[in-house]
């Protein structure tokens, strides 16, 4: 949205919005209001600014899955290792370090990922298809699949 407004000037997007609202008939984005042909850039029924402005679609990438994988896994792990830290503070035991200590090490290492994955989006998107399909696939089991390894290794060590 701001890049397409760097090729406009103030006035030139005024006069553009109010072009585009003069022929208008349908509800202000903000409040839902009808507006039929408003003569201002603003909204009569809430007052906020109305403005016309190019949207990029939304679209789901690979790159976002895989994010979304590296999110939901921190999740997974911050849960699991609460769980472990409440069962210590509840029963009164001694904190059980073999099953945080994996919990916290997967932690810092998808966070490290995460920093890594944010920089390489322009890299990742510009991906042949089929890669692309696998990166999503991961991302999506990732969750999945370290909840089974920590929980493997917790069944192990029991
Ligand atoms: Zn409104």
């Amino acid at each position: 949205m701001e890049s397409y407004y760097r090729y406009m000037n103030e006035a030139k997007e005024k006069q553009i919005t109010l072009s585009f609202l003069a022929e208008y008939d349908g509800p202000c984005p903000h409040c839902g209001f009808h507006l039929k042909y408003p003569q201002a850039d603003t909204c009569s029924e809430c007052g906020r600014s109305l403005k016309l402005a190019l949207h990029k679609r939304f679209s789901c990438s690979s790159w976002l899955l895989f994010m979304f994988g590296i999110i939901a896994t921190i999740g997974v792990c911050i849960d699991q290792a609460g769980l472990f830290f409440a069962a210590s503070f509840y029963r009164g035991a001694p904190l059980m370090w073999k099953w945080i200590l994996p919990e916290l090490i997967l932690i810092a290492l998808l966070i490290g990922t995460l920093i890594v994955w944010w920089k390489l989006k322009a890299w990742a998107m510009e991906l042949r298809s089929p890669i692309k399909a696998c990166i999503g696939i991961v991302g999506i089991l990732m969750p999945i699949f370290w909840f089974n390894v920590l929980y493997l290794l917790f069944v192990i060590t029991f």
